[in-house]
């Protein structure tokens, strides 16, 4: 889309305009987009090395919007997964492999409580329920179109315990201070993508809040040939999964650091 309000200064931009403010200050407005119609989190996409214009967008529009019939389609993830369904009410173990390694099998009957907390924990119960094993792309995508699946009761099994789908997967707008230290499914959309020290690359998610997802030097590569990204503005406006624990770093920043590939996923916006 051309135009996005930023919320930072209640002005609505062109990108053309939005692109004439310089870096500093694109770098803290364009994580505070809003489509101009109908409010729902927009991105800004610098002007691509392949002479792609600057442009808005939102993942998603709220349903009726004129803008959204505006916009490209999804680009597919990687792998042909696209058969992937998630029944509700089957039991789903997660395939950290994404589909060439081994699966991981927690063990249904005796799980281990990561933390030893009440409430959001499952404990093992005699009844066992079908099994499914799905890829954390699959998941991100269920995240992501249906709501259903995000308020589900549904079991997830991991090594660190079994958990409700409702409680094991957080937007990034919805993470808060209880969150702080707790491993889990940390998903939403992506403003911008940066270098921090040591090639480390941040992946910045937009809001209030503002968390970010800390790719370590040594996944950075595989990252970038994993989802064929040559461009870091091609994260703007994606879609993120990443298994991990929330950390609060001295200035206040939360974010998840991740080490493993296979406990992240992307799923670019197009
Ligand atoms: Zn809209």
């Amino acid at each position: 889309m051309d135009v996005a309000r930023c919320i930072a200064d209640g002005n609505t931009y062109t990108a053309h305009n939005f692109e004439q403010l310089g870096d500093s200050r694109i770098e803290g407005f364009r994580r505070l987009l809003v489509c101009v119609q109908c409010g729902a989190p927009a991105f800004f996409r610098k002007e691509s090395r392949s002479g792609q214009a600057a442009c808005f967008g939102a993942r998603p529009h709220i349903p009726g919007c004129e803008f959204a019939a505006a916009e490209g389609r999804r680009r597919g993830n990687p792998g042909n997964d696209q058969e992937e369904q998630i029944n509700l009410g089957e039991r789903i173990e997660i395939d950290f492999g994404y589909g060439a390694q081994e699966i991981v099998h927690p063990t249904p009957d005796n799980p281990i409580d990561p933390n030893g907390r009440g409430g959001r924990f499952v404990p093992g119960s005699g009844r066992r329920s079908p099994v499914m094993h799905r890829r954390l792309s699959t998941l991100l995508r269920n995240l992501m179109v249906s709501e259903q699946f995000r308020n589900s009761d549904q079991i997830i099994g991991l090594p660190e315990g079994q958990f409700r789908v409702r409680d094991f997967f957080v937007r990034f707008n919805e993470a808060n201070r209880d969150h702080v230290g707790e491993y889990r499914g940390y998903w939403g959309m992506l403003s911008d993508a940066r270098y921090g020290q040591e090639n480390s690359l941040w992946l910045n998610s937009g809001g209030r809040e503002n968390l970010s997802v800390v790719a370590d030097t040594a996944i950075v590569d595989g990252l970038h040939e994993r989802f064929d990204v040559d461009d870091l503005e091609e994260f703007a406006g994606s879609y993120i999964l990443v298994f991990g624990t929330l950390r609060v770093s001295g200035n206040g920043k939360g974010y998840v650091a991740c080490n493993d590939l296979r406990h992240i996923t992307v799923s670019l916006s197009d």
